[in-house]
């Protein structure tokens, strides 16, 4: 990879630019474009090596195909919202250039996350001769690598799949969101869905939960089913599966806050009149928030985010859960950033 273009300067793209600056072997060229500059002059002052800047506004396909023009990456990755994920495909389908994001395309007026919309690219992206790679952070993303290796190297069949993600970080604020608090609030609030013997079913929002038992000293913590976009790419590539799932960890506070969030409407995404004008309160309350790139340097503990595949081998019953534990002190001593938006910014699976 000569030139990459690193789109969005916020928690997670912030850790691929310095990552991509450690590795000057692989990324000769590193460019930086996100929505506000400042952003960016800050993260390029924090890289090891040099890398350029510039501004864009990447829901205008117009100006990312500038900005591609100019800089002529042989990569786009897309640290963005997930709202930009079609402005900018459209942009390295105008250029011929290969595309790279973590979180699935969703409509701002609509929080329903779905492949449907990127997944109707694919012939044009074939045509073009370039490649476009979804979903590639953590989960998504390694979780599917896991699930992969789990098939070709541990599994004749697998049965199940649960994605268990669970942060055992504290970051000391009465409430705050490990990525885009608008992102996060959105894909929280929806109703729950996981698969199961050719349907899909849905859930009450945060209405099943269990208790799980993490490894590493981070012991039994209480995890909540919800739908999370890799499922429906996980049922679509393993079509023999019979159960997918997605849970993750919340602690009794951050559910109180967003309860009463909910309640008053502060987590509402559609227009609100207020004085003479319109907000959309959950784009308010993303303004109180603390900046999920601002918890590094408070958050201690571990995440640890794996896949818990049952199946067969050799004719007998066969479980194995495939996870990675990530501290996020290490994580800020590293790349000034807690361990999500690292483990959703660094390659886990590096070969040569
Ligand atoms: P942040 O809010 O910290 O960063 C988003 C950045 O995108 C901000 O710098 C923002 O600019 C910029 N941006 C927003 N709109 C535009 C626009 N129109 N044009 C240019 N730049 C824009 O979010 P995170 O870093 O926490 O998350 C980034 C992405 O990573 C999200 O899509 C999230 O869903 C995904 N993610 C994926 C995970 C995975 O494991 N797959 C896990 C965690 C996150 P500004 O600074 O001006 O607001």
């Amino acid at each position: 990879m000569d030139s990459i273009l690193i789109i969005g300067a916020g928690a997670a793209g912030s850790v691929v630019a310095k990552k991509c600056a450690m590795n000057r072997d692989v990324f000769r060229k590193i460019h930086l474009a996100s929505r506000t500059l400042e952003k960016c002059r800050k993260i390029q002052r924090e890289c090891v090596s040099e890398i350029t800047v510039s501004q864009v506004d990447a829901d205008d396909t117009a100006q990312v195909i500038r900005l591609i023009e100019e800089q002529k990456p042989d990569l786009v990755v897309n640290m963005a919202l997930p709202y930009q994920d079609l402005p900018i495909m459209d942009a390295c389908l105008a250029t011929g250039v290969h595309y790279l994001d973590t979180a699935n395309y969703e409509p701002k007026d609509e929080a329903r996350f779905s492949y449907s919309w990127q997944w109707a690219y694919h012939d044009r992206f074939r045509d073009r001769g370039i490649m476009a790679v979804l979903g590639c952070g953590f989960d998504p993303g390694v979780t599917g690598v896991f699930s992969a290796y789990a098939q070709n190297n541990i599994f004749d069949e697998i049965e199940t799949i649960d994605i268990i993600d669970c942060n055992d970080g504290s970051h000391g604020k009465a409430f705050a969101t490990n990525f885009n608090p608008e992102i996060n609030i959105r894909e929280i609030t929806q109703r729950g869905k996981y698969y199961e013997d050719g349907k899909w079913i849905e859930t009450d929002p945060l209405s099943e939960s269990q208790l799980w038992d993490f490894p590493e000293g981070i012991g039994p913590k209480k995890i909540y089913l919800l739908y999370h976009e890799e499922l429906e790419s996980l049922v679509k590539h393993f079509p023999g599966i019979r159960k997918a799932r997605f849970w993750m960890t919340f602690g009794d506070s951050y559910l109180t806050h967003l309860k009463v969030l909910q309640n008053v409407g502060m987590t509402r995404i559609d227009p609100v009149p207020y004085k003479g004008t319109e907000i959309i309160p959950i784009e308010f309350l993303k303004a109180l928030l603390p900046d999920p790139a601002s918890l590094g340097a408070t958050t201690k503990g571990k995440t640890c985010i794996g896949c818990l595949v049952e199946g067969t081998k050799d004719g007998k019953p066969k479980k194995a859960f495939l996870y990675n534990v990530c501290d996020h002190e290490e994580c800020y001593r590293e790349v000034n950033a807690q361990a999500i938006s690292y483990t959703t910014g660094v390659r886990h699976d590096w070969s040569d």
